[in-house]
């Protein structure tokens, strides 16, 4: 398995766009059979060398083969495979809603790629934040630029190996490299940018992409807090926050960050959290085959000094080997809420428990941060989690779970704010890829009927026939109750007779 990742070369980087743009120019990614049979190679890529995806895995984030079998080959081709399945419904026109005054100009949108597509994905998910969001750009009918992270160079070197093999390299292209190639990339006019990643490097692609025109996606993170209701089951809030706190190492996008406690349950809950670890880790996690390794030794001393520097108390966990990449899963009690562990997203498995007076002080204090990624709300009380949801604002508002709106079907996924902007997933990917191009064709009758007045010379009797139909039916102003207008119902009833009998004639 290699391990040393090649990088493009910077001057090749003009070339393969042009070939994309040259391709998606012939028409060749258009069909929809086309599309589906390049979506069936990419699920082939991955099922074909999954082992060999586990092993890179493996040595990118020393992750547990189930996790990157549940959380990153799986879910890819669940993904592709629900695109496959769906393409074509989606790839549909569609005529918009009736309407008397456009009906007859039968208004449609039609479904069109968006042409030369750019992917910047990060470490965290090589396969899912690469290639499943690669199948809604395939699906919707683009060419492929896919940069993968370097921080993850076993996978990206496996990819380069098997991209040509699966798909059509005129099509759809791997190119490997750091911030040189991803400068080199930017400075070229993409028809769509999505960029997944960090906050920081956001702004250097938007700003790029702002003196291109290039429409931009960004998939971005931030703190993701939970709040705890005291009389939610803690045993359950507990196995669930862990879960997805510990998983792939803390190191997800939508992991909760940190859990916000009424100050009186919080023994109650760490209590829970303490048998839950115990379940988790029968042996200890650094021997555990259970448990990931951080992406990189500059991750793992960031996360350390998050630990070293709390103020808080560590309740199990807390150590680190940098060199090994490790850092044991956490949880640190009484963090104040300008913690070191506060400061910024932790992406490690490290949990603050934050004591908090009440459901109130909660709200204030994730409204005074940046709109999250992700708010977690563990509590069965119904009015609990509607006031909540009702005062935030987040990407995404979960109840009782955590991590798994990701991989729900059709549900949009994406931030809000500084945590990203657009979505993604299912048809949302598609459309996000998508074009909607708007069509009318106007028959020659309705100039006899509807519009013959627009015409110049404008004479009286014109005008007042247009102002009649452009005239706008008013709501009732606050306060007033309007009658029913029957005299226009009859009116709107008997044109639309006619128009509907010309135009069968037309057909005919
Ligand atoms: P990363 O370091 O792998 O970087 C992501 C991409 O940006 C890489 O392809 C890299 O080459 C490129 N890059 C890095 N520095 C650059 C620079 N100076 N100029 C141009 N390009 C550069 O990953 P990361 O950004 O550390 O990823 C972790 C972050 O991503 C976290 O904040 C996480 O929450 C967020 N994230 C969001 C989602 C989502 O779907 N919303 C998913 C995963 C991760």
């Amino acid at each position: 398995m290699a391990s040393q990742l090649a990088y493009t070369p910077v001057e090749e980087i003009p070339k393969i766009h042009a070939e994309l743009l040259s391709t998606f120019k012939s028409g060749k990614t258009k069909p929809i059979a086309y599309r589906k049979e390049q979506l069936a190679q990419l699920i082939y890529m991955i099922k074909d060398n999954e082992d060999r995806f586990f092993e890179t895995l493996k040595a990118d984030l020393g992750r547990p083969n189930f996790e990157s079998e549940m959380l990153d080959t799986s879910i890819t081709m669940s993904e592709a495979k629900y695109a496959y399945d769906n393409v074509e419904k989606w790839a549909k026109p569609e005529r918009t809603p009736w309407d008397f005054n456009w009906f007859a100009m039968k208004p449609t949108i039609r479904k069109e790629p968006k042409g030369v597509v750019l992917l910047i994905s990060p470490f965290n998910f090589p396969l899912f934040l690469g290639l499943a969001h690669m199948a809604g750009a395939i699906a919707a009918g683009n060419t492929v630029v896919l940069k993968p992270s370097e921080l993850t160079p076993a996978t990206a070197q496996l990819l380069a190996e098997l991209f040509p093999k699966y798909l059509d390299p005129e099509c759809y292209r791997l190119v490997n490299g750091d911030v040189p190639v991803v400068s080199k990339l930017l400075e070229l006019p993409w028809n769509h940018i999505l960029y997944t990643g960090n906050g920081r490097v956001a702004k250097i692609v938007l700003t790029a992409a702002a003196k291109t025109l290039s429409p931009v996606t960004t998939e971005l993170g931030g703190k993701s807090p939970v709040i705890i209701d005291p009389r939610c089951d803690m045993k359950l809030a507990a196995r669930r926050i862990l879960w997805g706190k510990f998983s792939n190492a803390g190191q997800l996008c939508v992991a909760p960050d940190y859990a916000l406690v009424p100050r009186a349950a919080q023994d109650a809950f760490l209590d829970a959290c303490q048998e839950v670890y115990k379940s988790f880790y029968p042996v200890d996690p650094s021997s555990s085959d259970s448990f990931s390794r951080i992406v990189s030794e500059a991750h793992t001393k960031r996360i350390k000094r998050y630990i070293d520097e709390t103020k808080g108390k560590v309740v199990v966990g807390g150590q680190a080997d940098v060199e090994k990449r490790y850092i044991a899963p956490t949880i640190v009690k009484d963090v104040p809420l300008d913690d070191s562990l506060m400061e910024d997203e932790i992406f490690g498995p490290v949990l603050p428990v934050v004591p908090v007076n009440d459901v109130d002080e909660a709200i204030e204090f994730i409204n005074s941060k940046d709109h999250p990624l992700a708010l977690y709300i563990f509590s069965q009380d119904s009015s609990f989690k509607a006031k909540v949801a009702n005062n935030t604002e987040s990407g995404s508002v979960i109840a009782n779970d955590v991590d798994i709106h990701v991989g729900t079907t059709d549900l949009p996924f994406g931030g809000t704010g500084p945590s990203g902007s657009g979505y993604l997933t299912g048809k949302y990917s598609f459309d996000t890829f998508t074009h909607l191009r708007g069509t009318l064709d106007n028959p020659w009758w309705v100039d006899a009927i509807l519009l013959k007045g627009r015409y110049p010379p404008y004479t009286a009797a014109k005008t007042r026939t247009v102002r009649k139909a452009i005239a706008v039916s008013m709501p009732p102003r606050p306060g007033q109750k309007l009658g029913k207008r029957w005299g226009l119902w009859i009116v709107f009833a008997l044109v639309s007779a006619i128009s509907a009998i010309l135009m069968k004639r037309q057909r005919q």
